[in-house]
């Protein structure tokens, strides 16, 4: 049925969040997908349908939310409900982008 994969190099899948646009590896963003009951938040990746995704921090959701990305990204139109799932979620992660690479400006001598 399904052929072997082989683990070969180092594939990351890379995925635009629809808020702010920048390509990341699939794991560090949070996946929606438009289901029959509406749109939801998919913990796990693996929700059949058409899906987007998004950073896991306000900023690109609150960006999201205002040019209409998710409709356009899902094809659909959310309902209120949709929205207030959405939003509600959005609620629990942190307002700002998570620390990536730091630089290292701080000279910091003894
Ligand atoms: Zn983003």
């Amino acid at each position: 049925m399904a052929p072997k994969k082989r683990r070969r190099g180092k594939h990351i899948p890379q995925r635009t969040c629809i808020g702010c646009r920048t390509v990341s590896s699939k794991w560090e963003l949070i996946r929606i997908v438009r289901t029959p009951d509406g749109v939801q938040i998919d913990p796990t990746r693996r929700l059949p349908g058409r899906g987007a995704y998004l950073h896991a921090n306000r900023a690109c959701w609150e960006a999201a939310f205002k040019r209409r990305a998710f409709a356009r990204a899902l094809r659909t139109t959310l309902t209120q409900a949709d929205i207030q799932r959405l939003r509600a979620f959005m609620e629990t992660l942190p307002a700002e982008e998570l620390p990536r690479e730091e630089p290292e400006s701080e000279a910091n001598g003894g």
